[in-house]
């Protein structure tokens, strides 16, 4: 078992340690939620003051060419593109997930006219299922039965790559290859994945991906999301919300709707360009960092927090690390509980309703001592909530389990 001493040799072993002082961390807190909302990095906060200040302040209009505010969403995708093995031109930061979906997933079904369906699983976010339900006939499954599944009414795959409650992942190479053998399309949605560990979009060859900003990859939050579309089918793309940003020249003010060659074609109207500076500028805590040597950490650490754990609590996040995302995930009748107790303690995890407490590993900002402290406090706190179940606060922990969701948290 891990123990102090090895926990400060592993952190002055880390290649990545001198990360952490990139962000700004609250004094006492360990961080375990960093794939619902990611930390801030320092710089963001002078970027994003000097771009009100100065380039919207002082430049003005002008700024949409002097400080190259219209390139931003090309500039913030070839970044994230680099983190998720996209091919160049074919990442762009634009919109929400959910938003983005919606236009991805119109599109393809649209490139394949003579099928019906659209299959994803029951592990899937609820906002991706919402989204897609109307443009086509909505298939679930359970996860394992997945890839069995995938017949030739199926037009598209509309799958998350890890699941945001347990962190199962699914293999994105794998399903994409199934897919394309019944002649379907993939989207994924790499809400949990990109900024988390390698993702090879490219040597998978998928069709399409969307994510989030303000996740792993630290944004801020309501971040742009991102939208891929392989390059080999930008053409065909159409883009179900035709807006200016989307046309082949916004500026020509032409009645009709011309759309931009390659990737550019995803957007649709004026980007949010202060939130857009503060991803771009959060991207930059990646530059000279290898996604490999992120994941490794996060292997590392995840391992170490479930040994600590499993002999006390029920994990549901899958044991090999190669079937899972940056993050575990423990069963608890009282998890929602568990998770406010350990917020005033200073750890800060996230519920998931009806009964999962789920802790997210951010190896950039996190050290393996927090670790250490982080699994030390939710085995002591589970057991005192366990000790204190029953008449003492019937309120709190209803028999059942089935307690009410927490205040609202994109997951
Ligand atoms: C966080 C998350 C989203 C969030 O979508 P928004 O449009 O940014 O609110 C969507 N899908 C998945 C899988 C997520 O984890």
């Amino acid at each position: 078992m891990l123990t102090r001493g090895q926990a400060e040799e592993l952190d002055a072993a880390d290649p990545l340690a001198d990360r952490r002082t990139l962000f700004h961390l609250p004094d006492g807190v360990i961080y375990l939620d960093g794939n619902s909302l990611g930390a801030l990095p320092r710089a963001v906060v002078e970027r994003v003051a000097r771009t009100v200040r100065e380039e919207w302040g002082t430049g003005l209009i002008g700024s949409w060419e002097s400080e190259e505010w219209i390139g931003l969403p090309a500039r913030v995708g070839e970044k994230i593109g680099r983190l998720i093995g996209a091919e160049p031109g074919s990442v762009i930061a634009c919109d929400s997930t959910t938003v983005n979906l919606y236009k991805v997933v119109t599109a393809a079904c649209a490139m394949r006219p003579d099928r019906k369906v659209i299959l994803t699983d029951t592990a899937n976010f609820p906002t991706d299922l919402y989204a897609i339900a109307g443009i086509a006939t909505l298939v679930m499954t359970p996860p394992d039965d997945l890839v069995a599944t995938i017949d030739p009414e199926v037009a598209m795959v509309a799958l998350t790559e890890v699941d945001y409650r347990t962190g199962r992942r699914h293999d994105l190479a794998e399903v994409t290859r199934a897919a394309h053998q019944a002649g379907a399309l993939v989207v994924w949605d790499l809400a949990h994945s990109a900024g988390a560990f390698p993702v090879d979009l490219a040597g998978a060859e998928a069709d399409f991906a969307v994510g989030c900003g303000y996740k792993f990859l630290n944004g801020g939050p309501g971040s742009p999301g991102y939208v891929y579309v392989a390059p080999r089918h930008q053409d065909a793309f159409r883009n179900p919300i035709a807006g200016w940003f989307g046309h082949r020249d916004p500026f020509e003010f032409s009645t009709e709707f011309a759309p931009a060659a390659g990737i550019g074609r995803a957007m649709v109207g004026t980007p949010p360009v202060l939130s857009m500076v503060a991803l771009d500028e959060a991207l930059n805590v990646f530059a000279g960092v290898e996604m490999e040597q992120v994941w490794d950490k996060a292997v590392t650490m995840t391992e170490l927090f479930i040994e600590l754990l499993e002999d006390s609590l029920e994990i549901t996040t899958p044991r090999n690390p190669a079937q899972r995302g940056s993050q575990v995930a423990v069963r608890h009748p009282g998890a929602r509980r568990l998770i406010e107790v350990l917020a005033q303690r200073g750890v800060i995890g996230d519920f998931r309703p009806p009964d999962l407490a789920r802790f997210g590993f951010a190896p950039l900002y996190l050290r393996f001592v927090d670790v250490l402290e982080a699994a030390t406090a939710l085995i002591e706190t589970a057991t005192e909530l366990t000790a204190d179940r029953g008449p003492v606060h019937p309120p709190d922990f209803p028999a059942n389990g089935a307690l009410g969701s927490g205040p609202p948290s994109p997951s």
